[in-house]
């Protein structure tokens, strides 16, 4: 048996992975704030711990996954100042923060099924647990960790010990990065809002009673509340991307182990970010940044493209987005698949040998580069057709590209010779109105094209056309 090795923030080394209860998994990881469409750089997380679960499925662990999502709370500053990005997103579209929490939380599933992505076993809103936050306050009030400011209800987190055990920073710099907002009420400036009030004399859409007056969930509490309830038992591992280190898990951490005082998950796991090149920060709050529908599904492409290059990017190492990037990955992904097309229908038996390479791959610490690599060495190997069939789809539960529809998803290339002269024409037509950069053109010219059953895609140096 192949032992799983995965990397631990809390000890900053990879660790043998050993679960609480045998042959089981609890697994927590962080869900979207619904204000709107989720970015790809929020997708590449996502790919990353569905990799993660599939992973660990592979391994015949049974896992109980379970996703929050964020629809009330989080505000604009991470530190509990700033208004609350629902209210603010039903502002921006005229919308009730209720529809837009909705429509976000539709729109983020789509992107997940697109992506190849398995549902979570409970999606758990924020706002359908709001008794659960407000009696693990209460646990921590009795317990002497809170404090009232004329906004909320505070966690001190001077009370607690080790509080940066997660970052691993000195506890001056968490204070540091804390001041950022201004918040002369707090004790310490890394203490976090448990309860926030309802601003006085303005009723917000979206406020709950509670022994302490009306307002809403800070924004931490809602992960402890949602994995306590589901997931008490079986703590095993808690995931985010990298933002998330040191202030929302660091938090979760503190309020969770001071309630309960006992380890709240064994393992956190972090996603590395991606990043444009050349520009900045992806951040939904800038409101102009790439989402699976403007990157890909409207040129075109099949969105697995993008869980495709997230494979070949180490999940803790931090990944570049570009056109080009995407183009290739394109590329790769339509050659795999008609290399899996070619391999014929007939499925054979899965080769151990190349079960055992893959399994490496994948236990050490989800190394999915090096697990593509041993899908490469199986279509080159001299395996017949049907047990390289069986062996690559067996791999694919992990990869999730959806290979057993390689068949279909596969676009036969074609070259301009090989085409009826009207169709050639259009495509010429179509190229002389991208150099000339009349794109409206192009785009009319390409589903005229699409009308006689032709896709044309842009790839690095030139154009690829392919049977729809
Ligand atoms: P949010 O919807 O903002 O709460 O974020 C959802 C998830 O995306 C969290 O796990 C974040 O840590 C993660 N995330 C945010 N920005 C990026 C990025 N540029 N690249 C990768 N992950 C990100
Ligand atoms: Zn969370």
């Amino acid at each position: 048996m192949n032992k799983l090795f995965l990397y631990n923030t809390l000890s900053r080394k990879k660790e043998e992975f050993a679960p609480i209860k045998e042959g089981e998994v609890g697994l927590y990881t962080c869900g979207p704030t619904v204000y709107n469409f989720a970015h790809i750089g929020n997708l590449r997380t996502y790919i990353f711990e569905d990799l993660l679960k599939r992973c660990l499925e592979y391994n015949n662990y049974q896992v109980h996954h379970v996703m929050n999502i964020t629809d009330v709370g989080h505000l604009t500053g991470d530190m509990d100042m700033g208004e609350d990005k629902l209210e603010l997103g039903a502002k921006r579209e005229g919308k009730s923060a209720w529809e837009i929490a909705h429509f976000y939380e539709d729109a983020f599933k789509k992107d997940l099924e697109y992506l190849n992505i398995e549902t979570p076993n409970i999606y758990a809103r924020v706002t359908d647990n709001i008794p659960e936050q407000i009696a693990l306050i209460q646990m921590l009030a009795e317990k002497g960790y809170t404090y009232k400011t004329s906004d909320g209800i505070y966690f001190d987190t001077s009370l607690v010990k080790e509080y940066n055990k997660l970052s691993h920073l000195p506890l001056e710099e968490l204070k540091e990065g804390a001041r950022v907002e201004k918040n002369a009420e707090k004790k310490n400036p890394t203490d976090f809002a448990l309860w926030k009030f309802s601003p006085s004399g303005a009723k917000r859409q979206m406020e709950w009673e509670s022994p302490w007056g009306i307002g809403f969930p800070g924004w931490h509490i809602e992960c402890s509340a949602i994995s306590l309830k589901y997931l008490g038992q079986e703590m095993d591992i808690h995931c985010g991307g990298i933002d998330h280190i040191n202030i929302h898990h660091t938090n979760e951490i503190a309020q969770s182990e001071a309630a309960t005082g006992k380890k709240f998950f064994n393992y956190w796991m972090h996603g590395a970010f991606l990043n444009i090149v050349g520009g900045k920060k992806m951040a939904k709050s800038d409101g102009n940044f790439l989402t699976l529908d403007n990157t890909l599904i409207k040129k075109n492409l099949n969105p697995l493209a993008y869980r495709f290059a997230a494979l070949q990017v180490h999940y803790r190492k931090p990944m570049e987005y570009s056109e080009d990037s995407i183009a290739q990955a394109n590329n790769g992904l339509n050659s795999l698949l008609n290399s899996v097309a070619a391999l014929g229908e007939i499925k054979g038996g899965v080769n151990e040998e190349y079960r055992e390479k893959f399994l490496a791959a994948i236990n050490d610490d989800l190394n999915m580069a090096q697990a593509l690599a041993v899908v490469s060495a199986v279509l080159k190997s001299k395996l017949s057709a049907p047990d390289k069939l069986k062996t690559i789809l067996d791999f694919d539960k992990v990869l999730g590209l959806r290979l057993d529809l390689a068949k279909d998803m596969a676009a036969p290339e074609f070259n301009l010779s090989d085409l009826a002269s009207d169709v050639q024409a259009l495509i010429k037509a179509r190229q002389e109105a991208r150099e000339a950069k009349q794109w409206e053109e192009s785009d009319r010219l390409r589903e005229e094209i699409k009308k006689k059953g032709y896709l044309v895609e842009d790839i690095k140096n030139g154009y690829k056309v392919s049977k729809l």
